[in-house]
């Protein structure tokens, strides 16, 4: 078997692993299921990409996000390491394909989406892979009190029993509550073994700021701290109009949400990236993925609706390591008005049950029908038709999403792909034929490896860039490859989909305890997060303590710690004062130099400073007096 570590260079360049992934490697090579609780951007991909590396088979890794699973899949192929990703995106065709490559061993890793795994045709593949690992991302996701419930992963105990190997289950951040769900619905094997990183980051100066005129105090904490930031806001509307007001401020800022399309959205970030914008506008959507180091501010304009959010966006700073900064400004309403929205995400089953029935008519799909269909969410035109507020119809989607009916696939997310459809002998010919394609086709095959087996995900805006195109003429000149039957063209498609994974039911499923319970939950979190707004100690111990973790010394540097500081060094002055004062009227007594300082250290080097000066000094008695 390869050595973690000669994996780790020859694959990645690194020389070491970070704090507790060699740990967790070890455990999961030495076969023991394995929960590793590490920070975003702590590394958990390597803790079982490497065990993965060094096993003779297959690892499957269950990922919750489609945007999640292309990214990582990229990136091990960029690495020379053959990896999948398999979802409710891809055509039944493509599937089809990927299914036989599976099969032939073509793949190191494959990525699915719980949906896909839980599917007959996967159980039913699943016998034919020699898979040694299995990995949960995102383990959070099976639990209820998790802030990111999935149905799906509760049916991974089916999963679990039909192979007979190792369990690695990752989450960034875990209550004890969650913690104790992921072993128990994932059937964790005695002798399993879990691994918790600190949450605390020593780098990181917390600050929360009760503020009348936000935009105000953005403007001066951006003008006052250097370096990149991210301002996070609630809505699309709200990116705009902030990232306006810093515009006209002289400050280089763009705003990114993910109602713009993917060509925007892509420039944007690699303008952020490279440095040429200087702060980045944006609503949740944002970030995702991303691993810029240098990242010096994180601004929070409105605030998140639980402290695993914040925990995870303010975290986005000072990945290097260096003194960084993580603002939350309140304004004067601010904590009534997300509470209304906490609650009012919650729909009733009347709610839902029309916005879904509006969906069915409006895409002809009848009862018993539509099951692994997929459906664009236009929801545009599903206002201006049946007057359905937007809001509420991602709300009533998210909803039929946590009871398994649909899945809201993140298209958006996915890339187009594209896949060659002659070998290299027919390819020759069509040259031959076709001259002005020539270039175009073999600046393509330089660009992306595998094109001629699989489909391959690629960016138009990455190929007008190579080639000086307009993203325009590398659509047209794609699509006319596409039906010269040179290759398939796959675009991306801009809107967000809903697949159905079940037939449409007569009645709605409406799981009135499960969703209960799902809102009482949300505003525990809610209410976790309002104390952290509130609390007078030290803010990395109040997230410490929210994520069960105990032991915490305060960090010293959030606004709290240093207000404690302060105040501790007028007292400090005060205290000064009155010795000299009371050692100028009267001697001061053992007894009573005891009471004043309280065994307090500070307070004894007050003390200690008077007399080395000689300000106060001892008479033969043992008393203190004024000099
Ligand atoms: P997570 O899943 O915990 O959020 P990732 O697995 O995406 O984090 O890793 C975040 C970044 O850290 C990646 O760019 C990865 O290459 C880098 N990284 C991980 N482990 C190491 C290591 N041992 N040395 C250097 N960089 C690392
Ligand atoms: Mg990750």
């Amino acid at each position: 078997m390869k050595r973690p570590e000669d994996v780790l260079k020859q694959y990645w360049g690194f020389d070491s692993f970070r704090p507790l992934q060699d740990d967790i490697i070890e455990s999961v090579l030495d076969g023991k299921d394995t929960l590793a609780i590490l920070p975003t951007g702590g590394g958990k991909s390597l803790c079982f990409q490497v065990p993965g590396m060094c096993l003779e088979g297959l690892t499957l890794v269950v990922s919750p996000l489609i945007s999640l699973m292309n990214d990582q899949v990229h990136n091990l192929k960029l690495k020379g390491v053959t990896a999948l990703a398999l979802h409710s995106g891809l055509t039944a065709r493509e599937a089809e394909i990927e299914y036989t490559n599976l099969r032939n061993g073509k793949y190191k890793f494959v990525y699915a989406s719980p949906e896909k795994v839980k599917s007959e045709r996967f159980l039913w593949s699943v016998s034919e892979l020699n898979i040694d690992l299995l990995a949960i991302d995102e383990a959070h996701c099976i639990s209820q009190w998790g802030h990111d419930f999935r149905p799906e992963y509760l049916e991974l105990e089916g999963l679990r029993k039909e192979l007979n190997c190792p369990c690695i289950a990752l989450t960034a951040s875990a209550t004890p509550k969650v913690v104790q769900d992921i072993i128990k619905y994932l059937k964790f094997k005695d002798g399993n073994k879990i691994f918790k990183q600190s949450v605390k980051r020593t780098n990181l100066n917390y600050v929360v700021l009760k503020e009348e005129h936000k935009s105000e105090r953005l403007l001066r904490i951006l003008q006052k701290i250097k370096g990149t930031g991210i301002v996070y806001a609630r809505n699309r509307k709200q990116t705009a109009a902030i990232s306006d007001f810093l515009h006209k401020n002289n400050i280089a800022s763009d705003f990114y949400h993910a109602g713009l399309d993917s060509e925007e959205r892509e420039k944007k970030q690699t303008l952020w990236k490279a440095g040429k914008i200087r702060v980045i506008v944006c609503t949740n959507a944002f970030g995702m993925g991303i691993d810029k180091p240098d990242v010096r501010l994180v601004i929070h304009y409105e605030i998140p609706d639980t402290p695993e959010a914040y925990y995870q966006e303010s975290g986005r700073a000072g990945r290097d390591g260096l003194e960084s900064w993580c603002v939350l400004l309140i304004g004067p309403s601010d904590l009534e008005k997300n509470e209304k929205w906490v609650i009012e995400r919650f729909l009733d089953k009347n709610q839902v049950k029309n916005v879904f029935n509006a969906f069915c008519n409006h895409h002809h799909i009848p009862y018993g029908g539509g099951f692994e269909q997929l459906y664009d969410l236009d929801a545009n035109e599903l206002n201006k038709k049946y007057k359905l507020k937007v809001q509420d119809l991602y709300r009533a989607f998210e909803m039929l999403s946590r009871e398994g009916l649909v899945s809201l696939s993140e298209s958006y997310a996915m890339s187009s792909r594209i896949k060659i459809l002659m070998d290299q002998e027919e390819l020759y010919w069509f040259y031959v034929k076709k001259t002005e394609y020539e270039f175009f086709l073999k600046t393509l095959l330089r660009m992306y490896g595998g094109l001629f087996d699989h489909y391959t995900p690629v960016s138009e805006y990455e190929i007008s860039n190579k080639l000086h195109h307009s993203v325009n003429e590398v659509r047209q000149k794609l699509t006319r490859l596409n039906s010269l039957k040179v290759l398939e063209y796959l675009p991306r498609n801009e809107q967000p989909q809903i697949c159905f994974l079940e037939e449409r039911p007569r009645n709605l499923p409406y799981n009135t305890k499960r969703w209960n319970h799902l809102k009482l939950a949300a505003l525990q979190r809610w209410n976790a997060m309002k104390n952290y707004v509130d609390t007078i100690n030290c803010r990395q111990i109040a997230l410490g303590e929210y994520f069960g973790e105990k032991k915490i010394e305060d960090c010293g540097k959030c606004d709290n710690c240093r207000n404690r500081k302060r105040d501790r060094s007028s007292e400090i002055k005060v205290f000064r004062e009155i010795l000299i004062q009371r050692s100028i009227q009267n001697k001061i007594g053992q007894k009573e130099m005891k009471d004043l300082i309280e065994a307090d250290e500070l307070k004894i080097n007050v003390l200690r400073d008077l007399m080395d000066k000689g300000i106060i000094v001892r008479d033969k008695n043992g008393n203190y007096q004024h000099k």
